[in-house]
């Protein structure tokens, strides 16, 4: 796989004329890319020690919409900016787009040059440093879904009717189907493997035109940097061929939604922390607290993993989707499902954040409450067995944005973790959410009622 590159590998690139574009980047509340196009003589010359941004840019909807009531930034504070301050060592080519390099930035107040607290980026790098000082580095993955449809974006504009996924059938596993998928997913791999991300594989996946990602574990932060690009490459490599993709939670009411289940270990002095082979899950007592930490916090966590009200449509039983927060080894019905039982790959993977999620806040909010369990030295409740959707009295995984938003807001425990001005930001993008949500008319009002009401 190649390196990621220099500022003298890019000097040395842009000299031979192979590379003339850099996209200055960060990713936002929603995990999209944000940020500007720099000429790459002008980010040699200067530009990559630092750009600036509106504030608004962490104070946004998806549409783009200027939020009131955020504390971080509005009309009252005048909108000012953020500083973008180049991270290097994610400096890499994007084969998809000519003759173009990417880095990612981390955003610091303008005034004092400290990290915003409210970026995502800087919540889960804070997370990390709080496992650092417990002796422990971070490793994560994430499995990312999507559907995958004929048809291009702008065909789409006028309304959504003719959607059409790119296989006519369930193509879990499926070898036919997604080798007529190839034009866009042979890209995908070998794209995002020239842009220096770990590809392993992708496969069919659950439903009619829906496709996952695999890419190998990592620190967290490349984890959720590595996410981010793979979702822009994604997208663009299938607009690019006329094509698109959805990484909604769930886009149809009878089909399975999209995941992007987090795989987590904690490792010290390069040894899986995780592993004890004198356990009979082969768990060590540190995995068992980050375990019991998690189910402990799993109800308070939920804004960051489901952030959307449609989120919480793909928590349905049968669909592969989780709608029990508790444990249990190599078993799809449970939220956290324990893989790699009794190896050095033991690790939780937490299948509840779903597609739409943004990886820096799913994986910060994971690790802190794992990292809490550590602390308290929590015991982990016996392991759950069988069709776990049909398993009654135990902790359920809230159904709607509201609970979630309400579950946060109460949160002792992300209150210290993440610090006020953190919960009380997502609380308000939750509310928000749900406001918007609750203001407009939809499909489903119109179908059920316009006649009949
Ligand atoms: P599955 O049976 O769920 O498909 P895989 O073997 O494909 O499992 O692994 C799923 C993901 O878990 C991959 O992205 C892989 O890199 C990651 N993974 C493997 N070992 C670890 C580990 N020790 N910690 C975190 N993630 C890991």
């Amino acid at each position: 796989m190649p390196a990621n590159l220099t500022l003298e590998t890019l000097k040395t690139a842009f000299d031979a004329g192979d590379i003339d574009t850099v996209l200055v980047v960060f990713p936002d509340m929603q995990g999209r890319l944000m940020g500007k196009r720099f000429h790459a003589g002008f980010f040699l010359d200067g530009g990559h020690k630092e750009t600036h941004c509106c504030n608004y840019l962490l104070a946004l909807d998806m549409e783009m919409n200027t939020v009131p009531g955020y504390r971080s930034a509005g009309w009252e504070q005048g909108y000012g900016d953020y500083v973008m301050r180049p991270d290097l060592t994610t400096l890499r080519r994007l084969p998809w787009l000519p003759g173009t390099a990417m880095v990612i930035c981390d955003l610091l107040d303008h005034h004092t040059h400290e990290e915003v607290a409210v970026s995502p980026r800087a919540i889960l790098k804070r997370q990390i440093a709080r496992a650092r000082d417990m002796g422990f580095d971070a490793m994560m993955a994430t499995e990312l879904e999507f559907y995958l449809f004929d048809n291009s974006y702008e065909s789409l504009r006028g309304g959504i009717a003719g959607l059409t996924p790119s296989s006519g059938y369930n193509e879990d596993y499926h070898i036919f189907q997604t080798t007529r998928e190839e034009d866009v997913m042979r890209a995908v791999r070998n794209h995002l493997y020239g842009a220096g991300i770990p590809v392993e594989s992708t496969k069919g996946e659950a439903d009619a035109g829906q496709v996952e990602v695999n890419y190998r574990y990592s620190d967290a932060l490349d984890t959720a940097d590595n996410h981010t690009i793979i979702k822009q490459g994604v997208k663009e490599i299938a607009w690019s061929r006329g094509k698109s993709v959805t990484f909604m939670a769930k886009y149809d009411t009878a089909k399975a939604g999209s995941a992007a289940h987090v795989h987590q270990s904690l490792w010290a002095d390069g040894k899986p922390a995780f592993h004890d082979p004198d356990d009979a899950h082969g768990m060590s007592a540190t995995m068992k607290h980050f375990l019991a930490g998690q189910l402990a916090g799993a109800d308070q966590m939920m804004v960051f993993l489901a952030p959307y009200v449609n989120s919480y449509k793909r928590f349905c039983a049968g669909l592969f989707a989780p709608t029990k927060a508790v444990w249990s080894c190599d078993n799809r019905t449970a939220g956290f499902r324990v893989c790699g039982e009794g190896t050095r790959a033991v690790r939780v993977e937490c299948r509840i954040p779903g597609a739409d999620a943004n990886p820096y806040l799913a994986c910060a909010a994971l690790l802190a409450a794992g990292l809490d369990g550590i602390d308290r030295k929590l015991d982990l409740e016996p392991e759950m067995r069988g069709d776990l959707y049909q398993a009654g009295h135990v902790q359920e995984v809230p159904r709607t944005l509201r609970d979630a938003a309400d579950r946060l807001k109460a949160s002792d425990l992300y209150r210290r973790a993440f610090g006020d001005d953190v919960v009380d930001h997502y609380h308000h993008a939750a509310e928000w959410e749900i406001a918007e949500t609750d203001r407009v008319v939809t499909d489903h009002d119109l179908r059920r009622l316009l006649e009949r009401a």
